[in-house]
């Protein structure tokens, strides 16, 4: 019986998680449950699974939690140092890095220094810190295993060593598929008065509003680049954008002889949640199998890098030491602008090019180069956006 630490427990990626978990009683259990501060939430979901422990960022959070949960065996934990602890606790088997953004950094590294398997969904702590994180794992011998899909679906059409590790041989190019997001298609003036509402509501995934704002603007697909890069050892130029409107094919991987192989499934985050809790074994996913004639056409097409910025920004971001940290942050904040209403979707990238051409840019290669880095990119972001707002009271 593996038991499995599910950090963001009460968000997107930790629910599918726990939808698989809870159809193989007789493998996993969820032994750990951490969230940011939704008591109720997970309150239900701690008297669903009966977790060991579960974790609240705050502490008043943990006591309200620690309350309504007298009455079952959970112990009731808060902080980021109760979480370390926990994720490198001998019992703990996987860890399901599923917290949103920058904050989800701390407890990956823990997992990667205690030589867990890394479940992992948090692609911004990657990217801000890829060189370190990277090193972690190699040296606290983790197993490393993307759930992002894209990701997950190259990490499928690679021969992999015992550890997980990619062999990457004779590959030529990765080709990593983007949807598009809900504006496909529409000119950048078209998209100046998009609601946050509208920016949510992907096409194809159901997601948490931070990535799927980041799918809207591609600026998900500028983090996926930086992502692909630190997983699977590549350049940016070995590395090709595409459209693909259906969300069918997750990538592919083109080899030396002409071959491309590629992993197609349902857009629904189980499956490669279930392919990282199993691998490399395979366990059923609760997914509806794929109707390839229903689905019809396959359609592939470049990306509309004019009206949809922030993607250019990470191409060339990419390629300065520290500069995707920066944007990473910049854009964390942005579109928790956007999302309360102070800026415009259009003003997120007018953040980001603001802010890798402000802050002084360095390679962080320490935790605490890493912090200074995102906590500089966050200030000037800040101040963009503050510059930037419209006062609520005349909008
Ligand atoms: P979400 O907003 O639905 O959930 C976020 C979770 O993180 C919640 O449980 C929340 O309580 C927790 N959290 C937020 N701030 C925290 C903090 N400061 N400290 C501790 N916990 C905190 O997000 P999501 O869509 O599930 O995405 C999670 C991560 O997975 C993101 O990095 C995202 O890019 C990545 N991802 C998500 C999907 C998807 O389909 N949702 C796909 C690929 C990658
Ligand atoms: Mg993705």
């Amino acid at each position: 019986m593996r038991q499995i630490a599910v950090l963001g427990a009460t968000g997107s990626i930790g629910r599918s998680t726990l939808d698989v978990i809870a159809r193989h009683p007789d493998r996993y259990q969820a032994a750990v449950l951490a969230a940011h501060r939704s008591v109720d939430e997970m309150e239900a979901l701690c008297r669903e699974h009966t977790p060991r422990y579960a974790v609240m960022s705050h502490p008043n959070a943990a006591e309200a939690l620690g309350e309504k949960l007298r009455d079952i065996p959970t112990q009731v934990l808060s902080g980021a140092d109760s979480l370390d602890e926990l994720v490198t606790d001998p019992a703990v088997h996987s860890v399901v890095a599923g917290i949103v953004g920058f904050a989800g950094l701390r407890s990956a590294l823990s997992a990667a220094r205690a030589g867990k398997h890394i479940l992992l969904a948090n692609k911004e702590a990657l990217v801000s810190a890829g060189g370190l994180f990277m090193e972690t794992v190699r040296s606290g011998g983790a197993t490393l295993l993307p759930v992002d899909s894209e990701h997950n679906a190259m990490h499928q059409c690679l021969p992999t060593m015992s550890d997980g590790r990619p062999d990457m041989t004779n590959v030529e190019k990765i080709i990593l598929t983007a949807s598009g997001g809900p504006f496909r298609g529409r000119s950048r003036a078209a998209l100046d008065n998009v609601t946050p509402e509208e920016a949510c509501a992907h096409p194809n995934w159901s997601m948490g509003q931070k990535i799927s704002v980041d799918s809207a603007t591609l600026a998900n697909k500028g983090l996926e680049l930086a992502e692909a890069c630190w997983l699977f050892d590549r350049h940016p130029d070995q590395i090709e954008i595409v459209v693909h409107p259906q969300s069918i094919v997750h990538s592919m991987i083109r080899y030396r002889d002409g071959s491309v192989l590629a992993q197609l499934g349902q857009p629904d985050m189980r499956t490669p949640i279930a392919y990282c809790l199993a691998w490399p074994d395979r366990i059923d996913a609760g997914v509806a199998p794929l109707d390839i004639v229903a689905a019809g056409k396959l359609d592939f097409e470049a990306p509309d890098l004019a009206a949809f910025p922030c993607l250019a920004l990470a191409q060339s971001a990419i390629t300065r030491p520290g500069g995707m940290c920066a944007f990473s942050a910049a854009n964390e904040v942005a579109v928790a602008a956007f999302l309360a209403g102070d800026i415009r979707f259009t003003d997120i990238d007018g953040v980001i090019a603001s802010v890798l051409q402000s802050i002084n840019l360095v390679e962080p290669d320490t935790l605490d180069a890493v912090q200074r880095l995102d906590a500089d990119a966050r200030e000037a972001a800040i101040n963009c956006v503050t510059l930037m707002a419209t006062p609520k009271t005349q909008s």
